[in-house]
């Protein structure tokens, strides 16, 4: 974790990750080449120990090893790593190495790719450059890398000025395999006119089985594109930069307009590549504990070999500096959920200095955590708890993804005739802050935040540190300096001692002084998607106008040509691959004791955890009240931010800043591994913080569970409103996951229960909620909840940390526990006998989007049963093997695919899909299809290490022993689970396809997005989304 990543928004809302990690909590917004199919994080490494011996002495400056210089080395103690900054000779590619004692190594290579219009060429080229390549000539290596690998990261991504193709594994011949083909693909990619159609853009008849059908726009890209254009959040944040940065790479879209994207030609993206993927415009990145000299003698002899230096003109400029400031407003689609008189958002944009220098970047860090973040920020006073509007506007903070700064700050869903209001009181706020200066305590808060964060133990340090990294690197920036955290910290130190009034006067300089501010509205527009698809037709009718009757000849044959290359089994016999026997045999056991303090079973972990100490409780909810049952989520979401005891919620919020990496609160509901009716709900608690602050951190718990303050109406509103368009702004990129979870309520009851709390049933709850003008009813439910929830009776908890730090750590928790309230009987487990499945249901949830999400979702076993690890490893197989090629390649989704949910829940989904209907029939297909039994043991072998890159991905020594908490699977049932799922047959897969997803009767299936007016006709239920499930509360 650099410094600059914890600050920043890094990598920030321009960058686009071409896997989309669409069952990702990540905060980022980059474009992925396709939507990751399991897991819910980037993985990560065990913990690293200090590096016993530091490498620094055995790298000196200008020690040549290969063809490579030492151009610098440092060791780098407070992250336990050397970093070694090396150039090769010949090329003048440049490397950094990380060696560090963490088994989870990384790879990547960026180029510095700055487009110069919107046709997405740097986008699409990152999609065709994985589509084959001199030694892979396979039609799809990358995804099918996917299945042959046990990688804990693989993804490309588009910034608005690098691409970088990046991948993380625990296994040493996985890392080789996927470093050949990596290279391969980005230095010697065939880049096929038919991918290039594939990926990016073509033109072909609407219905290739009607060849006299309308001629329509196709293609991946252009697809991702409209729905990323269909997000108002999104237009408005890339808008940001456009108006800001005009001059330059960031006044165009680089993941492409979809009304520029036609305009692209494969001689184009062809050049695109021969400009930019060159060595002497290339920086490389290992990370871990395989040695660097391995690396370097790969790349020197398969890739550096073939090229020589070249100049290459791909150098950001900084934007010339402007004397006044700009006004914009532009159109945004319109938001169904939110009220149609409060949907305009507004913010001022300030260019800030370049992100090359550490300190400066650090120092924009601070500032902008400072104005914005928590409570006691200015601006949360100034606009927050105006009322004016529901949450700050999208983009709001510092991002330092770009060469230079970006600082945004504004209000959304406002009501027009207020902006002028909003954007006075942001440039008064600024005014009083330039007189006043910040609270020397928040700035101790944030320089806690990185002491905590450089102990804070995660899986996915190697590919952090690079994303925090590369927006400075990218521009020549010394890689190294920034990862000096310490030294940051206390040149930064300095500053603020030697000037008193410092940060005061960077805010002058930033933003007082600084003309260089856009001031952008954006407004709704009803006939927004209208235009865009009218746009859309008129390029249409121009880009076929002229098209003769050869021509359009010439457009059925690749359409076909294209069509073809999808249906061929792809021979990947070339491709390297690991084997079933490569999975490790066994996995590391957690050292757990389970003991009891009083009435409450504490589960104890001992784990390397450096010296931070994790806490988490489940509270059951079992017990609580109907009536007060929909309203946990919204107690969750307030009860650690409304004060208690002695404080308001300022100090509140300041205490936990000062003394934790912070007090989350969320609500659970899951079924036990045995069972499919039983399930547990309830709050979960969880927090962590420095060993040397654990008494202070309960003592936080203590005081909201004994004293928490509910009566500041103000600061409820603004949670409430928060929340609630928090929620809303999540249905148009999350889709699929409201669908499936209204798919999966039909079935089981604790899926049931998480619609009601997290579906779309509670966005149409909280809603009227919000709007409310009265909200003092609301508040009294909270009440209700805490009185009930926050004691000990229904508690159950654990604890990681090291064996020497243990029982401290208990006698604290004991201590808190013994001074709250004990009220009830512990009961966790519960069933819900009137629970009636509704097998068969099919809805149509309507909403304006331009895209569809599509969920078809059957009941099966409890993870205990014997047929649950071949459901899983079906699951991969039909997306993979199947699903893929029909609803990403055929049909031009972004994603779709078939996963084995927890509960006991098989679900089919698809995700930004243009098709409607038709997508159900693939699902269809897809169950026929795994029946005939069409595939063979490889294919089943690739499914079961796909399986295995979940099953076995790392675990950080914050969350070892989780699993067990929280669903009850100790390492023996998961070792069985694992056993299974290696013995799993052909014939077991073709097996349980027939018994449990062959009667389509027990599915049930939801089809999210614009209305179809042919479902109704098809038996659908046709409902509209906004109102759905409101009525049920
Ligand atoms: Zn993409």
């Amino acid at each position: 974790m650099s410094v600059m990543r914890m600050l920043g928004r890094a990598p920030a809302s321009s960058i686009l990750q071409c896997r989309t990690q669409i069952f990702s909590s990540l905060n980022q917004r980059p474009y992925v080449l396709f939507p990751s199919h399991h897991s819910s994080q980037i993985p990560s490494p065990p913990a690293a120990k200090p590096a016993a011996d530091p490498l620094q002495h055995d790298y000196p400056v200008d020690r040549r090893i290969g063809g490579f210089t030492v151009l610098r080395s440092q060791s780098i103690p407070e992250l336990a790593l050397t970093a070694v900054h090396l150039e090769h000779s010949a090329t003048g590619a440049q490397h950094l190495h990380l060696a560090r004692a963490d088994r989870n190594n990384v790879f990547a290579v960026a180029f510095r790719t700055p487009p110069r219009d919107s046709t997405g060429v740097a986008h699409i080229l990152e999609h065709t450059v994985l589509c084959g390549s001199r030694r892979f000539p396979v039609r799809d290596p990358f995804f099918n890398m996917l299945n042959r690998s046990l990688s804990t990261f693989m993804n490309a991504l588009t910034s608005s000025d690098w691409t970088m193709y990046p991948f993380s594994t625990l296994n040493r011949k996985d890392f080789q395999n996927l470093l050949s083909v990596y290279m391969d693909a980005a230095f010697f990619p065939n880049l096929r006119n038919v991918d290039f159609r594939q990926e990016g853009i073509r033109l072909e008849p609407a219905d290739l089985t009607d060849p006299a059908s309308a001629l329509a726009f196709k293609g991946v890209v252009f697809n991702e594109m409209k729905g990323v254009f269909s997000n108002a959040e999104n237009v408005y944040a890339r808008r940001i930069h456009n108006y800001l940065l005009p001059s330059g790479t960031y006044g165009v879209e680089s993941g492409g307009d979809p009304l520029d994207i036609p305009s692209l030609t494969w001689e184009q993206l062809r050049s695109f590549h021969k400009a930019y993927y060159h060595p002497s415009n290339a920086r490389f990145y290992s990370y871990g504990d395989m040695p660097l000299e391995g690396h370097l003698d790969f790349l020197e002899t398969t890739v550096l070999k073939h090229f020589h230096k070249e100049p290459i003109d791909s150098q950001v400029k900084p934007e010339p500096r402007w004397t006044q400031p700009r006004e914009f407003t532009i159109a945004g689609p319109v938001n169904p959920l939110a009220p149609a008189d409060k949907q305009v958002t507004v913010s001022v944009s300030y260019l800030w200095p370049e992100v090359l220098n550490a300190l400066d970047n650090f120092c924009m860090g601070v500032v902008a955590k400072l104005l914005v973040s928590g409570p006691k920020a200015p601006f949360y006073a100034a606009l927050l708890q105006s009322g004016l509007g529901s949450d700050y506007s999208p983009g709001t903070g510092l991002d330092n993804s770009i060469r230079e700064g970006v600082f945004s700050v504004g209000l959304k869903n406002v009501a027009e005739q207020d902006t002028q209001q909003i954007v006075s009181t942001i440039r008064a706020t600024i005014d009083h802050v330039v007189k006043t200066g910040f609270d020397a305590e928040r700035v101790e808060a944030i320089i806690h935040e990185v002491e905590l964060y450089l102990r804070h133990q995660t899986t996915s340090f190697g590919l952090h540190t690079l994303f925090g990294l590369m927006s400075s690197w990218n521009h020549d920036a010394d890689p190294i300096q920034h990862l000096q955290v310490n030294q940051i910290v206390d040149q930064f130190r300095q500053a603020m001692s030697n000037d008193p009034e410092f940060l005061q006067k960077k805010v002058k300089e930033y933003l007082l002084d600084n003309a260089h501010n856009v001031t952008l509205v954006m407004k709704p527009d009803t006939a927004y998607e209208e235009q865009l698809k009218e746009k859309e037709s008129q390029l249409l009718a121009e880009k076929t106008a002229g098209i003769d009757a050869a021509t359009r000849q010439r457009l059925l044959e690749e359409a076909r040509e294209l069509e073809e290359e999808q249906n061929k089994k792809p021979d990947v016999s070339v491709l390297p691959t690991l084997k079933i026997s490569d999975i490790e045999s066994s996995l590391p056991r957690v050292n757990i004791k389970e003991i009891n303090y009083e009435n409450t079973p504490i589960m104890c972990v001992s784990a390397p955890t450096n010296g931070v100490t994790y806490f988490r409780s489940l509270i059951s909810t079992e017990a609580l009240h109907e009536e007060l049952r929909p309203y946990v989520p919204l107690f969750c979401q307030i009860a650690t931010k409304m004060g208690a005891g002695e404080m308001d919620y300022r100090q509140l919020s300041q205490a936990i800043e000062l003394k934790t990496g912070g007090l989350a609160v969320s609500e659970h509901a899951s079924h036990l591994f045995s069972s499919t009716d039983k399930y547990e709900q309830g709050v979960l608690l969880g927090s962590f913080c420095l060993d040397r602050n654990i008494g202070a951190m309960f003592g936080l718990w203590k005081d909201i569970f004994n004293r928490i303050r509910l009566q500041d109406l103000q600061q409820f509103a603004v949670l409430l409103k928060q929340m609630s368009a928090d929620m809303i702004a999540s249905l148009a990129d999350s889709g699929h996951s409201y669908a499936m979870s209204y798919s999966a309520s039909q079935l089981r009851p604790a899926a049931r229960l998480r619609e009601e709390w997290s579906g779309l049933q509670q966005i149409n709850f909280l809603r009227p909620l919000a709007e409310a003008g009265d909200l003092r009813p609301t508040l009294d439910k909270m009440r209700l909840i805490a009185k009930h929830l926050l004691t000990n009776g229904r508690m159950r908890c654990s604890l990681n940390t090291t064996p020497a730090t243990m029982k401290g750590a208990l006698d604290e928790l004991g201590e808190f526990l013994s001074a709250v309230e004990d009220n009830y009987e512990l009961q966790h487990v519960v069933s819900d006998p009137g629970f009636q499945k509704r097998s068969g249901q099919r809805t149509h949830l309507t909403f304006p989007f331009a895209v569809h999400y599509a969920s078809r979702c059957f009941p099966v076993p409890a993870f205990v049963h014997a047929d649950y690890a071949a459901l899983r490893v079906l699951g991969r197989l039909l997306s993979a093997k199947f699903l893929h090629k029909e609803i990403r390649e055929k049909g031009g989704a972004y994603g779709g695919g078939a996963r084995l949910a927890q509960d006991g829940l098989f679900n089919f989904y698809s995700y930004r899909d243009p098709k409607s209907l038709e997508t159900f029939e693939a699902f269809e297909r897809s169950v026929e299809w795994a029946m005939n039994g069409s595939f063979g043991t490889q294919d089943v072998d690739e499914a079961k290490l796909s399986v295995f890159q979940e099953v076995d991905k790392p675990v950080s020594p914050g969350d070892e022993g989780r699993r067990q908490f929280i669903y009850a699977v100790d390492d023996d049932l998961y070792q069985r689970h694992r056993e299974q799922l290696l013995a799993v047959t052909k014939e077991q897969l073709v097996e349980v396809t027939g018994k449990y997803l062959a009667d389509g009767e027990k599915a049930v299936s939801t089809l999210l997005g614009a209305a179809d007016a042919e479902a109704a006709g098809r038996g659908w239920t046709v409902v509209a989304g906004g109102e759905e499930g409101a009525e049920k509360m």
